[in-house]
């Protein structure tokens, strides 16, 4: 085996914080515990210098001698590719052997879409059931490393499961702080059984904002938040996963859902790292699709604008990226620009016929996952992505992080949340067109028959 300190001494020595804004691109040493540029406000880049000295293919048969190797850090999908992370051969990795992903080919979805071929790369397999966990292993490592004793988030979601999950790994005490009465329970599940302590304030989600600054300023503390640094650069390394995995060869389009824009900023960042230091020799078109009711990245991308506009109150089933102020939207606008790729917007009712078409290939995911699928049927609609093109699709969540929407859906009992007070409940419905009711039988074998010709009937 090749050893990793030969190829990069000392990835720690040569990592940097950086402000991305051009007209600042402040720079602080990599140990500073920031979460935004204190000169002005931007977010902040981790970059490695000095990368050019690492030989590609040293580094790809490095890479792949350590799939058969059973160190700790190997076996992560994220550490294995560690000479991309500003971390130290001696960082105290917090791991619970995230990544490792599946890449599935999708033949159902890809007739859905008039593809020829679509795979989906489903994040949605980590340890905690969602993407965040590749994030969360580099951003909870960052915490040791800085002393924290606490570490902090304020989210019911994905993140905070994920949060709770590598805190307890870690030994820290981890404290979500939700706003009262903004309790989602399906995924609040998963942060009591990890012993993280769930907070509900009183008061509103900005005094949620003000309480999380003041906790920020205590040395003991280290927030994660959707902006931390550290949790785009555990995120990026999927990237390297999903190149190795098709042996180095660059899809022409890589398509993800948008919420915060952290993943798809990671996306960006990893494929451009690839590509600098030699490993691939082009960049795939990265696309962002959001959901009809909370796009303000899809707004922004469809006009003149140079800034983005938020939306106040952001309505969607797919909880995960119900978001109406993308933080990271400038960092994920440079990726999917870069790329030539684009950025579009579906509709709830496509979101959930593109999610049961997933099902259909024996692959679950979470609502907002499937706005991949959605948003490429439309691409390969309006001729943006030609029928042969090479395409792969990022689902982010796990079916089982929100089983209601599935359960409602396959039973023609789907409602969007769209409070306009001209709806009726029946224009909020949205149609089963793929769905797979239960049906009752009698206990005899006649029946059961009947049953399985009725649902094969009824599935074609
Ligand atoms: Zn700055």
């Amino acid at each position: 085996m090749i050893e990793t300190e030969k190829l990069q001494p000392a990835a720690r020595e040569i990592a940097t914080q950086r402000c991305i804004e051009s007209s600042c691109g402040a720079r602080f040493e990599i140990n500073e515990r920031l979460y935004v540029c204190p000169k002005c406000g931007g977010l902040l880049d981790v970059s490695l210098e000095a990368k050019a000295r690492i030989n590609p293919q040293e580094l790809r048969e490095t890479w792949t001698s350590r799939l058969t190797s059973f160190d700790p850090r190997d076996r992560s999908g994220v550490w294995r590719y560690r000479e991309l992370l500003p971390f130290g051969a001696d960082a105290p990795i917090v791991t619970l052997a995230e990544g490792n992903t599946p890449l599935y080919d999708a033949p159902v979805s890809a007739d859905y879409c008039r593809l020829g071929a679509l795979t989906l790369k489903h994040q949605g397999c980590n340890p905690t059931g969602s993407f965040k966990d590749t994030g969360m292993t580099a951003a909870v490592t960052q915490a040791v490393i800085l002393g924290a004793r606490t570490v902090v988030c304020a989210s019911t979601g994905n993140t905070a499961a994920s949060l709770a999950a590598y805190a307890a790994r870690a030994r820290l005490r981890c404290a979500i702080l939700v706003p009262r009465g903004q309790v989602s329970h399906a995924k609040l599940a998963q942060s009591l059984d990890y012993g993280a302590a769930v907070l509900e304030l009183e008061g509103n989600f900005d005094d949620a904002m003000r309480v999380i600054r003041e906790l920020a300023e205590d040395e003991s503390i280290y927030l994660v938040n959707s902006i931390n640094p550290f949790r785009i650069e555990g995120q990026k390394t999927v990237a390297a996963e999903l190149l190795h995995q098709r042996e180095w060869s660059v899809p022409d389009h890589v398509v993800m859902p948008g919420g915060n824009l952290g993943n798809s900023s990671a996306f960006g960042k990893g494929f451009k790292e690839l590509k600098d230091l030699g490993l691939i020799d082009r960049l795939p078109r990265l696309s962002v699709v959001q959901a009809d009711g909370a796009a303000p990245f899809a707004s922004l991308f469809g006009s003149d604008s140079e800034m983005l506009t938020p939306i106040e109150h952001p309505q969607t089933l797919a909880t995960a990226i119900k978001i109406g102020a993308p933080v990271s939207w400038k960092k994920a606008l440079r990726a999917v620009l870069e790329s030539g790729g684009s950025v579009l917007s579906v509709s709830e009712q496509e979101i959930a016929d593109a999610k049961a078409i997933i099902g259909r290939d024996g692959v679950g995911c979470e609502p907002a996952s499937a706005t991949t699928v959605a948003g490429i049927k439309r691409l390969v609609a309006d001729g943006v992505i030609e029928t042969d093109a090479d395409v792969v699709a990022v689902l982010t969540g796990h079916i089982l992080k929100d089983t209601d929407y599935a359960i409602n859906y396959h039973q023609d009992k789907l409602y969007t949340h769209d409070r306009a007070a001209d709806k009726t409940k029946e224009e909020r419905r949205i149609a089963g067109t793929f769905s797979n009711p239960p049906q009752r039988v009698k206990a005899t074998k006649a029946a059961i028959l009947e049953g399985l010709q009725r649902h094969e009937g009824a599935s074609r």
